[in-house]
């Protein structure tokens, strides 16, 4: 059966959000549960009918939800993979570990110094 590794490889990193605005938190809405990446946008999303609808309790808030669980991101590749299958598919992929030999050996380099 296949399986990750267990610890998982330092390069590798399990996110749990792939929008990045977590910094700004002006920029998420506490109803809808959702991050914004601008003011501008977090104004228009206060005014829109699915933020109110959410905001009444019409719409179950959940479904924007579900693309939370279990993520993980490839340094040295700098992609994302949405479960444990894709992350052991990119893991054993040809175009990774060329990546990850060219970023152990730039890694090696620095550290060398
Ligand atoms: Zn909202
Ligand atoms: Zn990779």
């Amino acid at each position: 059966m296949l399986s990750i590794p267990n610890p998982l490889p330092n390069f590798i990193e399990k996110v749990k959000e792939i929008k990045k605005a977590a910094e700004n938190e002006d920029l998420f809405c506490k109803s809808c549960n959702i991050f914004l990446n601008s003011a501008q946008q977090l104004k228009a999303h206060l005014q829109s009918t699915k933020h109110k609808m959410i905001e009444l309790g019409l719409i179950d808030k959940k479904s924007d939800k579900r693309r939370e669980i279990g993520r993980y991101k490839c340094k040295p590749c700098d992609c994302i993979m949405n479960s444990e299958v894709q992350l052991l598919h990119h893991l054993n992929s040809i175009r990774h570990q060329r990546t990850l030999e060219d970023f152990l050996q730039n890694d090696l380099a620095a550290s060398s110094k």
